[in-house]
């Protein structure tokens, strides 16, 4: 059980749970994202913009991005193949 944010009424932490009092959709406001920094990886808040530990920016750091990113970890190593 979480409690709502907004009412403190406390309601099941399962995903999609609305607060049967206030309407809240509390997992979408509890819900936590890793840090995409490497060396912090902290569990923060997804509504927060920057992360409190390191202070990376965690909005905009999209699915695709990361498959980007991976992607060029491959080309380094591909290339570090072929010289
Ligand atoms: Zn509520
Ligand atoms: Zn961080």
């Amino acid at each position: 059980m979480v409690k709502c944010p907004r009412c403190g009424k406390e309601v099941s932490s399962r995903p999609g749970t609305i607060c049967p009092r206030c309407g809240l959709n509390v997992s979408e406001v509890n819900s936590k994202i890793r840090c995409p920094e490497p060396n912090c990886r902290a569990l923060v808040s997804k509504k927060l913009e920057y992360c409190p530990k390191c202070g990376c920016k965690l909005k905009g750091y999209k699915l695709n991005e990361l498959m980007r990113l991976a992607r060029n970890k491959i080309d380094e190593v591909f290339y570090d193949d072929k010289e």
